[in-house]
């Protein structure tokens, strides 16, 4: 048996590897590509290529594959083998170093939102080498962005690289302004996945599962997670071997799978990896789900990433950590004097302004039919955008905005005594957290809630990246022409002017709660519950004007990104409605029938046995039956009905609004009497495995 320090990373073309199999002015020629972003060299490319080869194949790969990220959030992969006949009946292996910069792939399968017509076929991938080749079931896979013939993005990677490189750009002006010679920023990432593993069997047996990922009917159980005993709680066996499994396959693609537990949901688990450069942290995350998907099955497990699959049960988020480091330094730690941290306090007022201004375009990168029943719902966190800071840095920005930071004193961590001496006494934060929050300082990291558990992380990093180098740039444009003897001073009125201005962010209450809501409407915050409603505010001017000036999308590929977000809203939406009315054709209303006939029967037989019986507890259960059908059959016809109007309406966004506003509620009422069913129907009749039978094997 191996230590998981043996097998990390042993399947993975990095660094150490690199230098071990490359020639070294080879290895010294890419690490400066990999690291200053320049061009590699045809040569360089083929000796690369050649030394990626032979190492794959001493591991078992037969195949590559250019492995990318269209916009359907997922990743893309074509297997190409190394064998090349050489005429003679024989072959050998080749991979040459165009094949690993570039390929070809046919792009008119993938959405585009308009951007080509589908005889406008060809599309490029390109290697990134900043993320490391690795081997995956005897693939090696070369994590690549992929571009149109006419050089548009289509992937979801392109932008995000794009904006890794305004963040560097924009957070080294600001650090030269501080005298600090730091290099290049880059932001880095910590995904911490949620998501259920029921048994297999179970989503075999329901079709919105197997198809929606999601249950579009479902009575509450007996039980759900009020007893708070699944959290933290002792992880069963099965799960647990799974757990290992999957530890053991990630650590071989060098991803540092970190902490596991059970989540507050029954059946409900999290992963958390340690954090690393922004565009590598999304790779490995797409990569954990894959695994997670592929090894539930060795354990007859289904693993759902759906961040709804149970209704009145917690959903599944990715809480996107977030930080921005320079040269090993992490910008976020606020030291032990945060309120004379300059640099701190800039890059604080930095992120706080940027969230502020670009509140709708947050929401709307996490916008997704699935993330809509977190999001808009009842659940955490809400549809509003705000921030927590916890108590000190609060404490400190209210003291600047009101212009008393010579009266501000440092909190001092205070002793924490358990009263037992045996326990050790430790120094408590100063700060507790708050869950509710969709935007947290953490302590030096921020803690964006707010993603879903199935979403690719690099659209909501591409707007953060690009609207903190946003303010970051605003910052360096007002500072730069600042002689030195007065930029701190100039620096801390900036910092003064942009946080009384953008403070109405800034929430440390209680999230879910009504007032909230109100509170924020009063403050201007915008309350974006469906996305439908959230998705527009991609194409607004001042969005598009920010992705162009920050260089990292054209108006092109904006309103192509925003096309392909409605349509997949669409769509998923006419599938759900599809199905929800196939299960109630199909599956509920013949069952229910079924067992009000057996009732009535019962009634008359026993009637007939005895006429004087009585029987009216049973004609009360059949009139419930009865009256249960009438609503849904009568829901179901005008689901129908809305369903049609839905497909004729030609606009997708008007077709968006349609399915928010009318569709969803008309789903809600047929669900309602069905679900009501569930606890009167003899579990004999009903037609599907029912919350019990899943969450609690
Ligand atoms: P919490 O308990 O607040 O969720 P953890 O320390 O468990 O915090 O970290 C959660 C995630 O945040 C982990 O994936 C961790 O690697 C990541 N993380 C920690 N520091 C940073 C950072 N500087 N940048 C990005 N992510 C970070
Ligand atoms: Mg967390």
């Amino acid at each position: 048996m191996s230590t998981p320090v043996e097998i990390y990373g042993s399947l993975v073309f990095n660094d150490v590897t690199m230098q071990e199999k490359l020639p070294s002015d080879v290895y010294k020629k890419l690490s400066q590509t990999m690291k200053e972003g320049k061009a590699l060299d045809p040569d360089v490319a083929n000796a690369v290529a050649h030394a990626m080869k032979e190492w794959a194949i001493e591991h078992g790969a037969t195949h590559y594959a250019h492995w990318f990220q269209p916009l359907t959030g997922i990743t893309s992969e074509k297997h190409d083998a190394f064998i090349d006949p050489v005429g003679n009946g024989t072959a050998i292996t080749k991979f040459s170093g165009k094949e690993l910069i570039q390929g070809e792939p046919d792009a008119s399968s993938f959405p585009s939102g308009g951007l080509r017509a589908t005889f406008e076929a060809r599309g490029y991938t390109a290697w990134d080498p900043t993320s490391y080749a690795f081997i995956k079931d005897e693939v090696l896979c070369i994590p690549t962005a992929f571009s149109s013939y006419t050089g548009e993005a289509l992937d979801k990677k392109t932008p995000l690289l794009r904006s890794m490189a305004a963040i560097g750009e924009q957070g080294e002006r600001v650090l030269r302004l501080f005298g600090e010679d730091l290099g290049p920023v880059t932001s880095t990432v910590g995904a911490e996945q949620e998501y259920f593993l029921i048994p297999e069997k179970m989503l075999h047996a329901r079709q919105d599962l197997a198809v929606c990922g999601r249950t579009l009917f479902g009575a509450a159980p007996s039980k759900g997670q009020e007893l708070e005993e699944h959290y933290f709680g002792a992880i069963r066996p099965t799960v647990n071997e799974f757990m290992k499994e999957l530890d053991d396959e990630l650590w071989k693609l060098g991803i540092a799978a970190k902490t596991k537990h059970n989540e507050v949901a029954p059946c409900q688990h999290e992963l958390a990896p340690v954090f690393c450069q922004c565009n590598r942290a999304i790779d490995e995350n797409l990569l954990t789900m894959e695994k997670m998907r592929l090894l539930a099955s060795h354990y007859g497990l289904e693993c759902l990433q759906h961040e709804k699959p149970f209704e009145g049960i917690n959903g599944s988020g990715k809480h996107d950590n977030w930080s921005l480091s320079a040269g090993g330094v992490n910008l976020f730690d606020p030291g032990d004097n945060p309120i004379e941290n300059l640099r701190f306090l800039v890059f604080l007022t930095c992120v706080i302004e940027a969230v502020d201004e670009y509140q709708e375009l947050l929401r709307m990168s996490v916008a997704s039919a699935s993330n809509d029943h977190r999001l808009g719902a009842d659940e955490a966190p809400p549809a509003i955008v705000s921030m927590f800071l916890g108590d000190e840095i609060s404490g400190i920005v209210d003291a600047l905005v009101t212009d008393h930071e010579s009266e501000y004193t440092t909190a001092v961590k205070v002793a924490m005594d358990l009263g037992v001496d045996v326990l050790p006494n430790f120094l408590k934060d100063n700060t507790d957290r708050n869950r509710t929050s969709p935007f947290a300082f953490t302590g030096n990291k921020w803690e964006f809630r707010m993603p879903g558990s199935q979403q690719n992380l690099s659209d909501c990093n591409m707007v953060l990246n690009t609207a903190v180098a946003k303010s970051l740039k605003d910052f360096a444009d007002a500072l730069e022409a600042v002689p030195r003897e007065r930029f701190d001073q100039e620096a801390i009125a900036y910092v003064k002017r942009s946080l009384a201005k953008h403070r109405r962010i800034i929430f440390g209450g209680n999230g879910y709660s009504a007032e909230w809501e109100e509170e924020a409407a009063r403050r201007g915050l915008a309350n974006h519950r469906t996305t439908a409603e959230a998705l527009p505010c991609f194409v607004d001017p001042k969005s598009i004007e920010l992705f162009c000036q920050m260089g990292v999308m054209s108006e092109t590929e904006v309103r192509s990104r925003y096309e392909v977000k409605l349509e997949k809203y669409n769509k998923l939406m006419n599938i759900e409605t599809r199905v929800m009315k196939r299960m109630a054709y199909r599956d509920y209303l013949p069952a229910i029938s079924e067992y009000a006939a057996d009732v009535a029967d019962r009634i008359t037989s026993i009637k007939t046995a005895l006429p004087a019986a009585d029987a009216t507890h049973l004609e009360e259960s059949l009139n419930i039956i009865l009256k249960g059908m009438k609503e849904a059959s009568e829901a179901l016809t005008a689901l129908n009905d809305l369903h049609d109007e839905a497909e004729a309406i030609a606009d997708e966004q008007e077709r968006a609004n349609f399915y928010a506003a009318r569709i969803i509620p008309a789903m809600d009422a047929l669900r309602a009497p069905i679900d009501r069913l569930e606890n009167f129907v003899d579990c004999q009749y009903w037609p599907v495995p029912t919350y019990n039978d899943i969450l609690f094997y």
